[in-house]
């Protein structure tokens, strides 16, 4: 019987997960599928109860559903529950389990192409306070020894999620750039500047040290200006994209019993999307 699996939001057409599924489908030889499915708020009950009666083994979630999917789970492991969003549903015996990969995209999207970048304390700065840098913050939690700074244009929203993540963490506005920056070994940004052509106006590259690494989860464009930036300062940089892929990997697995792989074709199947 065919395995199948979706990604769930709403709009969905945007989505590029059902290109990188597909992908790992064909490659594998895998009798399965991967779908976009719309499904609108008020239909995400209904959706659930196709999901019990064994319709799926699985999918993906995301905008608008990442919290609301919470409620409808019939279990929600502890990372997804501190990140505070759930975008992978595992469907067994019925049940519905949620998790959250997206710690583990960013991990695997810095571990395949700055494979030194954990090695040692290295103290951070995550440049914005939303969903996703709650993931980076538990990703950095568990795999980095320093400290980590969040710089926030809301120094308030940046406080609550120092505040509910255990971990030596502080909160700073922008202005707190130049003092930490002699210090940091890496500069996350989670922000989303760098789409639409904005960009950081007070950030200066000049400031951090030669070593530092550089990453930005914004991943349209590839190239973002604060990438673009830093390596004009001969800095390392890794892109967002990575992280798209990295985060797939363990709900495919789940879903059809293989881990796929991320390889160079794959990257650029979907970096050929990028300027639609
Ligand atoms: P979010 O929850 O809406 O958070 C947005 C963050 O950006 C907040 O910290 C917000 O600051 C800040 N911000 C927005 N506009 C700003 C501006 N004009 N100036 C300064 N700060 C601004 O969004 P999210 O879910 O965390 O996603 C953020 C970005 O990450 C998006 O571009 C998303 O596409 C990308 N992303 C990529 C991946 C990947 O796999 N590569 C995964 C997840 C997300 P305030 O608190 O002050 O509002």
């Amino acid at each position: 019987m065919t395995t199948k699996a979706f990604v769930i939001g709403h709009p969905i057409a945007h989505s590029r997960s059902p290109l990188i599924h597909g992908t790992w489908l064909a490659e594998n030889g895998l009798d399965g599928s991967y779908e976009a499915i719309d499904v609108a708020p008020a239909d995400l009950p209904g959706f659930f109860e196709r999901l019990r009666a064994g319709e799926f083994a699985g999918g993906n979630v995301t905008i608008p559903h990442k919290e609301a999917v919470f409620a409808l789970c019939d279990s929600v492991d502890e990372l997804a529950r501190m990140i505070g969003a759930v975008n992978t549903l595992v469907v067994k015996n019925g049940k519905v389990h949620g998790t959250n990969t997206d710690y583990l995209g960013f991990l695997g999207n810095l571990d395949a192409n700055a494979p030194t970048w954990s090695d040692g304390p290295n103290d951070a700065m995550i440049i914005g306070a939303g969903g996703a840098a709650r993931a980076v913050l538990v990703a950095l939690r568990r795999r980095n020894g320093g400290k980590v700074h969040v710089l926030n244009r809301t120094l308030g929203n940046a406080q609550a999620l120092v505040d509910e993540i255990d971990g030596p963490f502080s909160a700073h506005g922008f202005e707190d750039f130049a003092k930490l920056a002699p210090h940091i070994g890496l500069v996350v940004n989670t922000s989303s500047i760098g789409m639409n052509g904005t960009r950081f106006d007070w950030l200066d590259m000049s400031l951090l040290p030669k070593t530092a690494l550089v990453t930005d989860i914004v991943y349209t464009p590839l190239e973002t200006p604060l990438l673009a930036e830093a390596k004009a300062h001969g800095l390392r940089t890794v892109d967002g994209l990575g992280m798209l892929l990295h985060q797939a990997v363990p709900g495919f697995a789940a879903w059809f019993g293989v881990t796929p792989v991320v390889t160079p074709q794959l990257r650029a199947r979907i970096e050929a999307t990028l300027d639609h």
